[in-house]
């Protein structure tokens, strides 16, 4: 049993803002006062700190074998020692962080969740083998789905049924959690060299659309009713002009409804909301974006930030990393044989005398500070866009607009004339960062119990040296990214598991998965999976991943 005393509180799903409080911790969840034995209570006086909820990561690459190629590719990264054995693991890497390392590094920064955006579903064995080796955070996966062949076959042949039975059945072999869409149709043109240009292209050997993908996916997500919503990688990444395509898709949720959430999650917009013509003339067309999620009730987006210095982008849109590496000349490795997507990886760094990557970084933070902070989670992509370590970084820009100020002044000008940030005058509140990074995801999610710090919650709780009562965190914004980078305690499922920004203690923390298959009737799909597995490099009796595989599964049943 666990007393938190005096903390000032910062929980916006319960609309808390800055109150004096005390929290009480039992079986590692959060109690009534009177369920616990103050006298048996562990008390942690937390007088002047801030108390909030473990931060959720939403979308990072974490597990699986894109992070893992990307290790192999990049031995530099693994030269940077971040901890030597002794009470804890030993842990390497700069950005490409070893298994342990994301887990510690997590926990120190008061995060307690994160999630794993993109496993194809033949490697969710690898995927979960990973996730398993990742300690002190809550984890799951997210199967993707928007260029596999038979997805393909149930829209062309107009079978819902058929549609969401595979959704249920092959979220429940990959021990997934929700619908990942990457450059729907786009990897499958890729297959021929090519990519999709538009949400109307059809796709190489198939009668079927991206916009049909997308529509057709979010139909089935809602008809099963899963936990979270469709989570899409729009078309045209990082292509100049590209925001156009984004509005369109985002515009696909008209006409869906969900009491609880949204019904489509746009990722990492900051790669998809270019405007001009070549990266000549490239602009920013975050402002248009903006007014589209702020205009619509049912879509929700992460940024994608982009942090100055080293990164790696690794994402399922295989077709992109192939013109990313053509663009700069950096090495890359693919893959796009026997998995139901692709994948490439290029090692990247983020420059700020680039015009490029200075407006890239322009673009990330004018999403965050114009689109409605109920609608945009704070992210960076790990490691696309950079390193997860530097979110406090993301957090404090966002609540200062003299730190930008001083951001500004060091990169390329070019910013000045193709974005609007230097005009923005938004300052988020701390209440809506911390909204930002911790309920709002969890809600984006579909996780109840998480990213807040009511009765029932999950009793992750991060807690800072810092007092917002005292703290103007927009002219304070040096000590705001120092506290936030080291966390004074970091508790997980009632455990304290790091103490003035150290670690203390290893725990495992739980992978959710989700089972809509009684949601579904998968033996409308079972014939179709067959024969497809004629051509698969696995039997049918080998794919997947059981439960009991797994450290410490949750399940979550869909009824
Ligand atoms: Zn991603």
């Amino acid at each position: 049993m666990l007393w938190i005393r005096n903390g000032i509180v910062v929980d916006p799903k319960n609309k808390i803002n800055a109150e004096k409080m005390d929290i009480f911790i039992k079986n590692g969840k959060i109690v009534e006062e009177n369920e616990v034995k103050k006298e048996e209570c562990k008390v942690i006086d937390a007088s002047g700190k801030l108390v909030v909820a473990g931060g959720v990561d939403m979308h990072a690459h974490i597990a699986g074998s894109k992070i893992n190629t990307g290790r192999t590719m990049r031995p530099e990264e693994m030269r940077v020692v971040r901890n030597i054995a002794g009470k804890f693991r030993a842990t390497v890497g700069r950005v490409l962080l070893t298994a342990p390392a994301i887990g510690y590094e997590y926990a120190k920064m008061g995060y307690t969740t994160s999630f794993e955006a993109a496993q194809p579903p033949i490697g969710a064995l690898h995927t979960h083998e990973e996730l398993d080796a990742i300690p002190m955070i809550d984890k799951a996966a997210l199967p993707v789905f928007g260029n596999w062949h038979l997805v393909f076959k149930c829209i062309e042949e107009k079978n819902m049924e058929k549609l969401k039975a595979l959704v249920a059945w092959a979220i429940e072999r990959s021990k997934g959690f929700g619908v990942k869409v990457v450059n729907p149709g786009g990897v499958e043109a890729w297959m021929y060299g090519g990519n999709v240009k538009s949400l109307d292209d059809q796709v190489p050997g198939f009668n079927v659309t991206p916009r049909e993908i997308i529509t057709w996916l979010i139909k089935a997500n809602e008809e099963l009713g899963l936990p979270h919503s469709v989570h899409l990688h729009c078309n045209n990444l990082g292509v100049p002009g590209n925001y156009q395509t984004t509005i369109e898709s985002i515009k696909l949720a008209k006409g869906f409804s969900n009491a609880k959430r949204q019904v489509l999650h746009v990722t990492h917009v900051q790669f998809n909301a270019y405007a001009g013509s070549s990266w000549r003339d490239a602009g920013s067309g975050a402002a248009e974006i903006a007014k589209v999620v702020n205009s619509m009730d049912n879509v929700t987006i992460d940024m994608g930030q982009p942090i100055f210095g080293h990164a790696t982008a690794m994402t399922g849109d295989a077709p992109f990393q192939f013109s990313l590496h053509k663009l700069i000349g950096a090495r890359w490795s693919n893959k796009d044989t026997e998995v139901e997507t692709g994948a490439g990886i290029v090692p990247i760094g983020y420059l700020p005398n680039n015009p490029v990557h200075a407006l890239q970084w322009a673009i990330g933070l004018e999403l965050g500070l114009l689109v409605d902070s109920n609608k945009v989670a704070l992210t960076t992509d790990y490691p696309n866009g950079g390193p997860f370590t530097e979110y406090p970084y993301v957090m404090a820009m966002l609540m200062s607009k003299k730190m930008r100020e001083g951001e500004l002044s060091k990169v390329n000008a070019y910013v000045q004339k193709a974005t609007g940030l230097a005009s923005i005058d938004v300052e988020k509140t701390l209440y809506e960062v911390i909204h930002m990074t911790r309920s709002l995801p969890a809600k984006i999610l579909g996780l109840e119990n998480k990213g807040h710090l009511g009765i029932g919650a999950d009793a992750d709780i991060a807690i800072y040296n810092l007092n917002p009562l005292e703290t103007d965190t927009s002219k304070e914004f040096e000590k705001v990214y120092k506290m936030f980078k080291s966390a004074e305690y970091t508790i997980k499922g009632g455990e304290i598991i790091v103490k003035g920004g150290e670690l203390v203690k290893e725990v495992y923390g739980r992978t959710f998965w989700v089972d809509a298959t009684k949601k579904a009737d998968i033996q409308a799909v079972m014939p179709d999976i067959r024969e497809y597995f004629n051509y698969y490099s696995v039997q049918l009796g080998n794919y997947g991943v059981e439960e009991r595989w797994i450290k410490k599964p949750a399940r979550i049943e869909v009824v």
